[in-house]
C-alpha cells in the first residue's frame, strides 16, 4: 500500500470527456486521459484493505492493489505485468469495462470507489506508448495444432495463450476483420478499432494464423477441421437478436441494433458497404427499445448521425438512482445508469410495453405503446403512441445461432440454447470441441469473455499435453 492516508486525502476524480458539441461531430474516443500524476494520485486511494472486494469483482481476477500501489510508486513497467498476468488486453476493458470491481471497491460504501478501470487503462495505454508491449514468442512448439472459431474476445484470449504455450493455432472468423462485437457492435467512439488492429498484429508475431472471411458451417465443416486439428474452440457469441414479433413488425425502417451499429463500424473504418441498403438516423425521428449497453450505442450512434430526435424505451420499470448499500455491496447493484451517449442527449422513458407499429406506404411512423404492469403486460387505459421512422431493437440477444457450425458439430446445449460445457473444462459433450464466451455462458461482458477464453485455453493445453502452465 503506497500511501496510507491516501483515501483520506485525495478526491475520487475520474477521467473527463469532450464536450458534447465537440464529440459528437465524429466517431472518435472522447475520454480525457488523467495523465501520469493524476494516475498516481488516483492510484494513491487504494486503501490494500486486506481483503480485495475489488479483486474478487473483476472476473479476470485482476491483482488491483498490487498495480495500485506499483502505479503510487511510479513503477509502470512492473504494473503492466502484473496486469497482464490476469488479463490479455486490459486496454479494451479500460475502455469498455462496466467495471464491477469499482462497485465491490470498500470505498464505494461511501460512493467513492478507487478509479480502478481509468488507472488499468493508463498503465497498458502507458505501455503501448513505452513500446514495452512486444510479441511474446514461445520457441517451443508442441507440434499440436488448434483452431479457435471466432475472434471476439473469447476467442483472441484462447488463441492467444495457447500461442504462448507453444501451440500451432489457427484464428476462424467469418467477418472481414478480427474482434467480434468489439470490432462490428461497439462503435469506435467507446473503443478505436485501431487498439484492436495493435494486438492481432502482436498475436500474429506470436504466430497465430488468420483465417477471415471463413464461415465454419458454410465454407468449411466441423468434420473438415476435426481432421486437420488436434482440438477445437468454439468461440462464435451470443449472435441471435431477440425479436418482437408484433403487429406491424414488417415495415421499412425497424432493425435489430447490430444491423444499423455493425454497418456504421464498418462505414467509419472504410469496409466496403456494397450491395448493403443503408440504415441512416440523419433528421430522423428514432426511437430505440431496449435499455441496455446496445440501446446506449444506438443512442450515441444515431446522435452523430443527426437524428431530428431519440427516445428510449426500456419495460422494466425504472431502477433507483442509488443502491441501498447494506443489501447489494459489494454486488453489481441494480441500479438507474446513465452513460456517455445518454448524456448527449435522449429521451427516457421505463415500464412502456410496445403494442404494434403503424405505418404508411410500407414505413414505420409509429409505435403504439401502452404502461407496463409488473408482469411486462400492457395496462388497459394507459395507450400512448411514439412518432417513429426508424426504431431500433436493442432487447438483447436469446443466445448463439445454432444452424451451421452447432448443429453440425452436434453438441448438447444447455436449457437457454447455448453450448453446454462446464466453467473447468470449458470441454463439449463431443471430443476434442470446447467452447468459451458467450457461446457458452449466453450474452455477457467482455471481461467474461476474456476470462473464459484464457480457462478455455489451459483446460485445451491440459487435454493436449497432459500438464500445463498457463494460469487459469
Ligand atoms: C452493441 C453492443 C455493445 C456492447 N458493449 C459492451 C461494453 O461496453 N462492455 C462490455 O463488456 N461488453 C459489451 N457488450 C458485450 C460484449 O461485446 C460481448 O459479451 C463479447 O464481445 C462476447 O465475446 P465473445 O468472444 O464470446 O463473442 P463475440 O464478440 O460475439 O465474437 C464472436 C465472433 O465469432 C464469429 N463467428 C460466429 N460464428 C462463426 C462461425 N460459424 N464461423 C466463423 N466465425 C464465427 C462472429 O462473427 C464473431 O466475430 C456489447 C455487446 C453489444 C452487442
Ligand atoms: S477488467 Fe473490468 S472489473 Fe476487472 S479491473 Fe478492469 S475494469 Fe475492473
Amino acid at each position: 500500500m503506497g500511501k496510507i492516508t491516501g483515501f483520506l486525502e485525495i478526491e475520487r476524480v475520474d477521467r473527463d470527456y469532450l464536450p458534447v458539441e465537440e464529440r459528437l461531430k465524429n466517431y472518435n474516443e472522447f475520454t480525457i486521459p488523467l495523465g501520469e500524476k493524476g494516475t498516481r494520485d488516483q492510484a494513491a486511494r487504494c486503501m490494500d484493505c486486506g481483503v480485495p472486494y475489488c479483486h474478487n469483482g473483476c472476473p479476470v481476477n485482476n491483482q488491483i492493489p498490487d498495480w495500485n500501489d506499483l502505479v503510487y510508486k511510479g513503477e509502470w513497467l512492473k504494473a503492466l505485468k502484473n496486469l497482464h498476468s490476469t488479463n490479455n488486453f486490459p486496454e479494451f476493458t479500460g475502455r469498455i469495462c462496466p467495471a464491477p470491481c469499482e462497485a465491490s471497491c470498500t470505498l464505494n460504501i461511501p460512493d467513492t470507489p478507487v478509479n480502478i478501470k481509468s488507472i488499468e487503462c493508463a498503465i497498458v495505454d502507458k505501455g503501448w506508448e513505452e513500446g514495452w508491449i512486444t510479441p511474446q514468442v514461445n520457441p517451443n512448439k508442441t507440434g499440436r495444432k488448434v483452431a479457435v472459431i471466432g475472434s471476439g474476445p473469447a476467442g483472441m484470449a484462447c488463441a492467444q495463450q495457447l500461442a504462448r504455450a507453444g501451440h500451432d493455432v489457427h484464428l476462424y472468423e467469418k467477418a472481414h476483420q478480427i474482434g467480434g462485437l468489439m470490432r462490428y457492435g461497439i462503435p469506435n467512439f467507446k473503443l478505436d478499432k485501431t487498439v484492436i488492429d495493435r494486438r492481432v498484429g502482436q498475436m500474429v508475431a506470436e504466430g497465430v494464423t488468420l483465417h477471415t472471411g471463413v464461415h465454419v458451417g458454410h465454407d468449411v465443416t466441423i468434420a473438415q477441421l476435426s481432421e486437420q486439428y488436434d482440438a477445437i474452440a468454439m468461440a462464435g457469441g451470443a449472435e441471435k437478436p431477440r425479436d418482437l414479433p408484433i403487429p406491424g413488425r414488417a415495415f421499412d425502417g425497424i432493425h435489430f441494433a447490430m444491423e444499423f451499429l455493425g454497418q456504421q463500424n464498418r462505414r467509419v473504418t472504410g469496409e466496403s458497404l456494397d450491395n448493403i441498403k443503408p440504415i441512416l438516423a440523419t433528421g430522423k425521428h428514432v426511437v430505440v427499445i431496449g435499455g441496455g449497453d446496445t440501446g446506449s450505442d444506438c443512442i450515441g450512434t444515431s446522435n452523430r448521425h443527426g437524428a431530428a430526435s431519440v427516445t428510449q424505451i426500456e419495460i422494466m420499470p425504472m431502477p433507483p438512482e442509488k443502491e441501498n448499500k447494506a443489501l447489494t455491496w459489494p454486488n453489481w447493484p441494480l441500479k438507474l445508469r446513465t452513460s456517455s451517449s445518454h448524456e448527449e442527449g435522449v429521451t427516457r422513458d421505463f415500464a412502456v410495453a410496445t403494442v404494434s407499429f403503424s405505418g404508411e406506404n410500407g414505413q414505420v411512423t409509429a409505435l403504439n405503446c401502452a404502461r407496463a404492469d409488473e408482469k411486462f403486460q400492457a395496462i388497459p387505459g394507459t395507450e400512448f403512441s411514439l412518432k417513429a421512422d426508424l426504431v431500433l431493437l436493442a432487447m438483447g440477444f436469446v443466445g448463439p445461432v445454432q444452424d451451421g457450425m452447432i448443429k453440425e458439430a452436434g453438441v448438447d446445449l444447455d436449457k437457454r440454447g447455448n453450448v453446454l460445457a462446464d466453467v473447468l473444462q470449458y470441454k463439449t459433450t463431443k471430443e476434442k470441441i470446447f467452447s468459451c464466451g458467450d457461446m457458452r455462458r449466453g450474452q455477457s461482458l467482455v471481461v467474461w469473455a476474456i476470462r473464459e477464453g484464457r480457462q478455455c485455453a489451459r483446460s485445451i493445453d491440459l487435454y493436449l499435453m497432459g500438464k500445463t502452465d498457463l494460469p487459469r
